[in-house]
């Protein structure tokens, strides 16, 4: 039987061992398994890779631990705005929304996007008529408040500073979201999902909901999805050019996604990770932060999360 695989992550950053309590660390490590195992488990009942990274993201977005859904980073006017996306590898569909507000699953959202619209990408406004269009339920502000997330915005609200999620500092927290998945047919598929920055404002968008930024994929060669500085991750067209190393210099998967986390954004001033999948379920997750949060599991009996470099 073909291999079928996913991988999943919660964000890159300063993650050094010691920094969190053991308690938060079991609770990371356990809702990492819980997307991971459910991702998993769309796969070995013989459904397809856009299905499987749809369970895993909505799950890590229903965590207040990461920075997507629920754990949503607070805006410059102490707002939510959310960003996700989705692609499938089979046939080159994908789906980005940006700047949504109240949306429990912003990627449940951009798969909407991807196969009840004509289109690729909805912002804002439009985006939310879109989902009030198909009935989507809003929450209010108190389903995503977060006293951490809110104590990290109460720091800098005053300032035009804008804080990454992956901050130098011990005490922040990460968490953009994605998924990958190789499925039973050798289909590839990756979503991506993030509150964005702390303090963001005018409408600032990182590179989760842009395909061939932070997120790709394609059977020709891999899915990915991205975490770390957007704005160097949009110039660096990191997804794609994971994806074209692969098609025009022949790479492997891991030898791709590594020239480009340890080289070429490096070379241009970003940090963060990614993780890719190839048709064959090949995994790889590189990043160059002291940590990511990720998860692995194979038909071949990977099985793993883990935090730390
Ligand atoms: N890449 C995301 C952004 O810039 C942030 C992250 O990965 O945490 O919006």
């Amino acid at each position: 039987m073909k291999t079928f695989s996913i991988a999943i992550h919660g964000g890159a950053g300063t993650l050094v061992k010691g920094m969190m309590t053991p308690e938060l660390e079991a609770q990371y490590k356990s809702a990492l398994q819980l997307a991971l195992d459910s991702g998993y488990k769309v796969l070995e009942a013989g459904k397809t890779a856009v299905e499987a990274v749809e369970v895993a993201v909505k799950l890590l977005e229903d965590s207040h631990l990461f920075n997507a859904g629920k754990g949503s980073v607070f805006t410059a006017t102490e707002t939510h705005e959310m960003d996700a996306s989705i692609m499938d590898g089979k046939t080159l569909n994908a789906g980005g929304v940006s700047l949504i507000t109240g949306i429990k699953n912003p990627v449940s959202l951009a798969r909407d996007v991807m196969e009840k619209s004509e289109h690729v990408f909805l912002a804002g406004d439009g985006a939310m008529q879109f989902a009030k269009e198909l009935n989507y339920k809003l929450e209010d502000a108190s389903y995503f408040y977060d006293e951490f997330r809110h104590n990290q915005w109460l720091e800098i609200k005053d300032t035009d500073s804008f804080q990454l999620d992956h901050a130098k500092k011990k005490d922040s927290k990460f968490g953009t979201v994605g998924a990958v998945a190789c499925d039973k047919d050798g289909n590839i598929a990756a979503a991506t999902s993030t509150g964005g920055m702390t303090n963001k404002k005018w409408g600032r968008v990182g590179d989760s909901p842009m395909i061939g930024a932070g997120n790709y994929a394609n059977n020709k060669t891999c899915a990915i999805s991205c975490t770390g500085s957007g704005e160097f991750f949009i110039r660096g067209v990191v997804a794609y050019d994971v994806a074209c190393l692969m098609e025009h210099k022949g790479m492997s998967v891991k030898d791709a996604s590594s020239e480009v986390i340890h080289k070429r954004i490096l070379e241009i001033g970003g940090d963060g990770g990614l993780i890719a999948v190839d048709t064959k379920g090949n995994i790889a997750m590189p990043f160059n932060t002291e940590g990511m949060y990720r998860g692995q599991k194979s038909s071949d009996g990977i099985d793993d999360v883990s935090i730390y470099g």
